[in-house]
């Protein structure tokens, strides 16, 4: 059993998957990683430690939506 609630299922999160905070809308893309927490380029959201936080609003990881790319 999982230990806490996430709105994330990580079995729709591919690599590449780019996740918006339901906060303040910053966008996490893997491909820019996030400077300001010392994440390279390349990480996968998936690979953010659990105490991770939104550089911006300091939301946690689970306020964080994957954003749908089935333009
Ligand atoms: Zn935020």
């Amino acid at each position: 059993m999982s230990q806490y609630r996430t709105s994330i299922d990580p079995d729709r999160l591919s690599p590449d998957s780019r996740l918006e905070c339901s906060i303040c809308w910053w966008v996490y893309d893997p491909q820019d990683g996030d400077e300001a927490g010392n994440i390279p380029r390349g990480t996968p959201f998936t690979a953010l430690s659990d105490d991770w936080r939104c550089p911006q609003c300091d939301a946690l990881r689970h306020q964080f939506l994957v954003i749908a790319d089935d333009r």
